[in-house]
């Protein structure tokens, strides 16, 4: 053990202080700006985007309940420049990603509301007394330096600012399980006239000895654009991604195995896929569960069920329970497989996200958005989705910029004002006219 000590600038003194440029930390920055609140976004990759474009996750699931837009404002402006200026992606409510042409919308967004920003800026520490965060301290090129904010906005995906500033988490099953991590991946050269079942082959290759895990639950390669597509496909399990020698273990294994996946493609699922070859993989690691901050409520696979509504809902959503399974077993995908076709709901059903679950126990100037939301594990599964996101990162940005105009604390900012704004903006709030 040693004692480090460092005497540190604060660099940047701001409103608001987003960390994680990802799809929840993107949404809330633009919509605090939109608010009228100055806003510094720090991003540790060099583009926006999260696991969406430095992971290379390959697709939005849908923004719609079938009936209702639901990730409307934020989340709109983004589907509707990817549906117009990416065409050949879309394949009925599945929307691909070109992860370069996502990278420049989030660009356009950021930049248009004169935000300021940086990349390659990483959060290594958080200053905070009595649940309160003064500054955060990070690390970049230049060294390392502290920048202050009034309020401060968690998206960072694994819950880091909340968790070392004191707030309560909770991470797996019972036992510590998390869904594993995928390493997506970008192929070219596919025919995507030839559609076929790309899992029904895999019984077949895997007494044939083509994998080192006989993994049945395949995602697949989705398609986005008139040749390409972007691998879902395999699984890196045990993987905890607040922790680096896991994600390292999973970097390489993710590696070693899509050389297994392209040969599967090509000599057994065969069609269109035959001549196809991936020319990528993601920066890091797609990690679909870390931890869960805790806040003042907990969305539960009961809310999920009862298509719940609260009196302080921010937006609905109606992904279905899409909780990987934790280990390669048949019996494991077979459980996964019911559940993710028993639980999901019928066209027009959605349920809320209630305000309080973006506000961290225990912190009074903090608020969470994106796939670390406080829920327990299985509503976790439906809420992580890239338009869910934007959802819950639209709402954080507008309170932190309604409570900056106010004067007032996170919790006693007039929630039925914020539903108003984000009214304005778009959101989907049917039970608050
Ligand atoms: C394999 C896989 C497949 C998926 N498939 C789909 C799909 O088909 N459709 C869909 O809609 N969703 C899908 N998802 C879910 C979705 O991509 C994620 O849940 C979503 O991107 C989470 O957004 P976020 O903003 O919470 O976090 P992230 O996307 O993880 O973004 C967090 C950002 O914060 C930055 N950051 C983290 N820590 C720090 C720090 N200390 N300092 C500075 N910056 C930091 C990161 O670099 C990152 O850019 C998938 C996820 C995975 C892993």
């Amino acid at each position: 053990m040693i004692c480090y000590k460092k005497e540190l600038t604060v660099r940047y003194e701001t409103d608001v202080c987003v960390v994680g440029g990802g799809p929840s930390g993107v949404a809330a920055a633009v919509a605090a700006a939109r608010h009228g609140a100055r806003v510094f976004l720090i991003e540790s990759q060099g583009c926006f985007g999260g696991e969406g474009t430095v992971s290379l996750v390959p697709a939005f699931m849908p923004f719609t309940d079938g009936v209702n837009f639901l990730a409307g404002g934020i989340g709109r402006e983004i589907y509707d420049r990817c549906v117009t200026e990416n065409p050949d992606g879309v394949v009925g409510t599945t929307i691909g990603v070109q992860a370069e042409h996502l990278k420049r919308i989030y660009d356009d967004l950021v930049t248009a509301e004169k935000i300021d920003f940086l990349f390659f800026t990483t959060m290594v520490d958080v200053i905070a007394r009595d649940g309160h965060v003064e500054q955060i301290v990070v690390a970049a090129k230049s060294g390392m330096y502290a920048i202050s904010a009034g309020i401060f906005i968690d998206g960072t995906g694994d819950g880091d600012l909340c968790a070392w500033a004191g707030a309560p988490w909770e991470k797996g099953d019972q036992n510590g399980h998390v869904m594993p991590s995928t390493l997506c991946s970008m192929w070219v050269n596919i025919d995507w006239s030839e559609r076929k079942n790309q899992a029904a082959e895999l019984e077949r290759a895997f007494l044939d000895h083509v994998f080192t895990q006989e993994d049945r639950h395949l995602p697949g390669i989705f398609k986005t654009g008139a040749h390409t597509g972007g691998g879902n496909i395999g699984h890196a399990f045990d993987v905890d991604g607040t922790n680096e020698a896991d994600l390292t273990r999973g970097m390489i294994d993710g590696r070693k195995i899509l050389l297994e996946y392209w040969k599967y493609y090509r000599e057994y699922v065969k069609g269109g896929f035959a001549g196809a070859y991936p020319v990528l993989t993601g920066s890091t690691l797609g990690v679909r569960e870390s931890r869960r901050i805790q806040g003042d409520y907990v969305m539960t696979i009961g809310d999920f069920n009862r298509r719940a509504s609260f009196d302080d809902e921010i937006g609905r959503f109606s992904y279905p329970i899409d909780d990987h399974i934790a280990a390669p077993t048949k019996e494991a995908y077979e459980a996964f497989n019911r559940e993710h076709t028993s639980m999901r709901y019928k066209k027009g059903e959605n349920y809320g996200i209630p305000y309080r679950a973006l506000l961290p126990r225990e912190l009074d100037n903090v608020l969470v958005a994106g796939r670390c939301i406080s829920t327990d594990k299985k509503m976790q599964s439906s809420i992580r989705v890239m338009p869910c996101c934007y959802i819950t990162g639209q709402a954080a940005g507008t309170a932190a910029a309604l409570a900056v105009e106010k004067a007032q604390n996170l919790r006693k900012i007039c929630v039925s004002e914020l539903q108003d704004r984000l009214l304005q903006m778009g959101a989907f709030l049917p039970n608050h006219r």
